[in-house]
């Protein structure tokens, strides 16, 4: 048995995470024998979201539109700003938590071995929102990982520079713990007892 497309299929399968070389070859196989209508769907669905997702020009989280639902709500307080380093924090943020503010996500945290530095995280857009003078408290819910918390650093300057104070997840986020595998007790523990970040 012998096709190229078969095997362009498994190597794009790939790109999925988690998804290595045999479990690749077990979907790709699955799909042609068992489930062409669904692979159909899939095929299309991924195709509509990669190309009508797009990032909100104010929060950058994921959006169909310029604008995201959240930053367009007027029910949200705009005097607070959690900054998230990617959509899926900022889902587990608020799935687990009563939170009612906005939202800001970096899209990456800092690391500039892969080329991750301020300019790619938005901190401009970022400050430019501060200066806008409504917002009264910046909260820091970077992962606590080594780049996390490094990433919290520079906001927290960020904040000061535009004299706003920043606060940060504190009690019972694990070190080292991403956001997103946390229980959402101890999530919404840690964003309740968050903590001044003094400069
Ligand atoms: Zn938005």
């Amino acid at each position: 048995m012998s096709s190229p497309l078969l095997n362009e299929l498994i190597d794009a399968l790939r790109c999925l995470p988690g998804v290595g070389a045999k479990t690749a070859q077990r979907m790709a196989f699955h799909v042609l024998e068992r489930d062409r209508a669904g692979a159909s769907r899939l095929a299309d669905r991924l195709a509509a979201a990669v190309e009508r997702i797009g990032n909100c020009t104010r929060c950058r989280t994921f959006s169909e539109d310029a604008i995201c639902a959240t930053c367009a709500s007027p029910q949200r307080d705009a005097s607070l700003l959690c900054v998230v380093e990617t959509p899926v924090d900022q889902l587990a943020v608020e799935q687990a938590t009563g939170y009612r503010g906005r939202y800001f996500v970096l899209l990456g945290r800092l690391s500039p071995l892969d080329g991750m530095g301020p300019k790619e995280l938005g901190i401009d857009l970022l400050a430019a929102r501060l200066a806008e003078n409504e917002v009264r408290e910046l909260i820091i819910a970077t992962n606590p990982t080594v780049e996390g918390e490094a990433t919290a650093h520079l906001l927290s300057q960020v904040a000061r520079a535009a004299n706003v104070r920043a606060t940060r997840l504190a009690h019972g986020v694990p070190l080292g713990g991403e956001l997103e595998f946390i229980d959402r007790g101890t999530l919404a523990h840690a964003f309740g007892g968050r903590q001044l970040i003094e400069n």
